[in-house]
Formats: structure tokens, sequence, C-alpha cells
């Protein structure tokens, strides 16, 4: 069983901020930003390079769900904004194998990233 999957289970704490069927977002807990969430299936998919066919429901309802909570947080404005991240690998910057969309907020995000 993955971190993550300790999360969605509650076997784990972690500051919660939104949860439906499909997905939960959480706080990171070492935040790269002001905000910084994660957002998950509750689904195990290893990384979005594993992800198939029959998850791109799931795949569209987490992006809608990363603009419902920054809707949430009033961030989601062209003068404020935020940045959704994926890493994929080893080269990527994953470090738990549960797919994760990090959302970043709230200062200004340097491009290119590192
Ligand atoms: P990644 O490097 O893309 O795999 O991102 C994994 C993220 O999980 C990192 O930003 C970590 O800070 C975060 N993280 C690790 N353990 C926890 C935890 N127990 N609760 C919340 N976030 C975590």
């Amino acid at each position: 069983m993955t971190l993550f999957e300790k999360i969605i289970a509650r076997e784990i704490p972690a500051d919660i901020v939104h949860e439906d069927e499909l997905s939960l977002v959480f706080r990171d807990i070492n935040p790269q930003a002001p905000i910084h969430l994660l957002i998950i299936p509750k689904k195990p998919i290893p990384r979005i390079g594993e992800a198939g066919s029959e998850d791109q429901s799931l795949l569209g309802h987490l992006l809608l769900v990363a603009g419902k909570v920054a809707d949430q947080l009033g961030i989601n404005s062209t003068d404020k904004g935020f940045r959704l991240i994926i890493n994929n690998g080893a080269n990527g910057g994953e470090a738990v194998p549960h797919l994760h969309i990090h959302l970043l907020a709230d200062r200004p995000l340097n491009w290119p990233p590192g």
C-alpha cells in the first residue's frame, strides 16, 4: 500500500481540503508555495504514464477538481492564478508512486521550472 493509499484510508493523517467518490485533495506536507495541494485519484494509478484509456473520465475529473478547489481558495483568476504539475518517473521528480497533481499558488512561479 502506498503512502497516498494510506491517506485515502485515513491510516495516515492529512489536511484534506476536498473529497468526492473519485478523488482526494490534501495539503502537501512540504509545501513549495503558500498554497501547495495534491490532487489524487482514489484509484491507485502509479503514474500518468500508466493511465489507460479507461481512465479518461477520471483524469478529466481530477483537472475539474483542481479548478473547483482553486475557486474555493480564491486563486482562480488571471491576476492570481496557479500551476498544476505532474511528476513522472525519476527524471520527472516522482517520489510517490500514486498519481498526483500538484497545485501550487500564492506566489509568482518561475518559468521554465527547475
Ligand atoms: P512527487 O515528488 O511528485 O512524487 O511528490 C510527492 C509529494 O508528496 C511531495 O511534494 C511530498 O512533499 C508529498 N508528501 C510526502 N508525504 C506526504 C504526506 N504524508 N502528506 C502530504 N504530502 C506528502
